[in-house]
C-alpha cells in the first residue's frame, strides 16, 4: 500500500474504498510512520499545525438507568465514582471559565442520564445563557437523547453544539448497549441539527468490535456529517461490563485515527476519552492525524493537565488554536 495515495483522495474529497480502509486498521506497526505522515499531509492541507482544545464537566454524575457497557455511570456498572446530581449553575459557569483559562476552545456540559428532565434543560440553559455573556468559550451539551423541542431550547439559550455520539456500527450497537437503539441516536442527532445546532459525534474504539464495524461507523459518520468526531479509546473501568477488554494498543489507536482522518478530512476529530490510558508515550503522535484534543480530565477519569497539553503541542511544533477559524484551504 502507498499511503500517499489515500492522502490524494482524501484531499481531492473522495472516499476511501472499503479495501483502502481495511489496509489503513492493518497496517504493520513498523509502517506506522509512513501513514502517520499521510493523514498528517491532510491534517496539514485543512487544519494547518493548530490544535483545539476542548474541556468538559461532568455535570451530574451516576445513576443512569440505561445499560452502556463501557460506561461507569451506568446501571450495570459497580465501578466507584462519585455520584451527585446536576452541580448548579454557578459551578457550571466556573467550570466554563477553568476551560477558557486553560485555552479550551470548547466547553462541554455532559450529564449522565438516558436524556435531560424538563427541569435540567431549563438549569442548564440558565448558565449556558451566563456563561455566553461573560465567558469566552463556545458551548457544547452532552445530555443524552433529546426531542427537537430540548434541542430547540438549547439552541435558544445560546448552546453551540451538541454531542451525541454513533459510538459504534449499527451491527455493533446492541452488543454495547440494549435500552436505547442506534435509531434513537440517529434520531436525535436530527432534532439538534433540525434546531440549527452544530453537531459533534463520533465513537469508541476497543470494546471488541471488529475492523468492519469501524469502518461501518466511520462511513456511517459521513451521512451524519458532523462538525467534530471525537474517537474515544475504550478505558476499561473495573466494574463495568467491558472490563476486561483491553484490545488496543498505542498503534492500534493511531491507526483509527488515521482511517477517521483519511475519511472526513475536513471535520475536526479529536482524540478523547482513553486517549492517556490507551496511547500513553505516543499520545503526541496522535496530534498528526488529528487536530483536537481534551484538557483536564473526563467523566469519570483524570486526565493530562492543561499545562502538560501545551507543552506536548508546542514540543511537537504546533500551536494552540485559540480562535477556531477554518484554515484557508488553497
Ligand atoms: S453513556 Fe450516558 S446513557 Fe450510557 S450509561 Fe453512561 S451516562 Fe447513561
Amino acid at each position: 500500500m502507498d499511503y500517499r495515495i489515500l492522502s490524494e483522495k482524501a484531499i481531492a474529497g473522495e472516499a476511501l474504498s472499503r479495501e483502502e480502509a481495511r489496509a489503513v486498521l492493518e497496517t504493520p506497526d513498523d509502517r506506522v510512520l509512513e501513514l502517520l505522515d499521510a493523514a498528517y499531509a491532510v491534517r496539514h492541507k485543512f487544519f494547518g499545525r493548530k490544535v483545539r482544545l476542548q474541556m468538559l464537566q461532568n455535570a451530574k454524575s451516576g445513576a443512569c438507568q440505561e445499560d452502556c457497557g463501557y460506561c461507569s455511570q451506568s446501571a450495570v456498572s459497580t465501578a466507584d465514582i462519585k455520584k451527585y446530581g446536576l452541580l448548579k449553575k454557578s459551578q457550571m459557569v466556573e467550570a466554563a471559565k477553568r476551560a477558557a483559562a486553560s485555552k479550551a476552545i470548547r466547553y462541554c456540559i455532559v450529564i449522565s442520564g438516558r436524556g435531560p428532565l424538563d427541569r435540567e434543560i431549563s438549569e442548564i440553559s440558565e448558565a449556558v445563557r451566563e456563561i455566553k455573556g461573560s465567558v469566552p468559550v463556545q458551548v457544547c451539551c452532552s445530555l443524552g437523547l433529546l426531542t427537537e423541542d430540548d434541542a430547540r431550547r438549547l439552541k435558544a439559550a445560546g448552546v453551540d453544539r451538541i454531542n451525541h455520539n454513533l459510538n459504534a456500527s449499527e451491527r455493533f450497537h446492541p452488543q454495547m448497549v440494549t435500552t436505547h437503539t442506534y435509531q434513537d441516536r440517529l434520531t436525535t442527532i436530527g432534532n439538534a441539527r433540525a434546531a440549527g445546532l452544530e453537531i459533534c459525534s463520533g465513537g469508541i474504539a476497543g470494546m471488541g468490535e471488529t475492523d468492519e464495524d469501524l469502518i461501518d461507523l466511520a462511513l456511517s459518520l459521513r451521512e451524519v456529517r458532523p462538525d467534530s468526531i471525537p474517537m474515544n479509546f475504550l478505558h476499561p473501568a473495573e466494574g463495568t461490563p467491558m472490563e476486561g477488554r483491553k484490545h488496543l494498543t498505542p498503534q492500534r489507536c493511531l491507526k483509527v485515527l488515521c482511517l477517521f482522518r483519511f475519511l472526513h478530512p475536513r471535520t475536526e476529530l479529536r482524540v478523547a476519552g482513553g486517549r492517556e490510558f490507551n496511547l500513553r508515550s505516543l499520545q503526541a503522535l496522535a496530534l498528526y492525524p488529528a487536530d483536537s484534543l481534551f484538557v483536564g480530565g473526563y467523566l469519570t477519569t483524570p486526565g493530562m493537565p492543561a499545562a502538560e497539553a501545551w507543552k506536548m503541542i508546542e514540543d511537537l511544533g504546533f500551536e494552540v488554536d485559540t480562535v477556531g477559524a477554518p484554515v484557508p484551504v488553497e
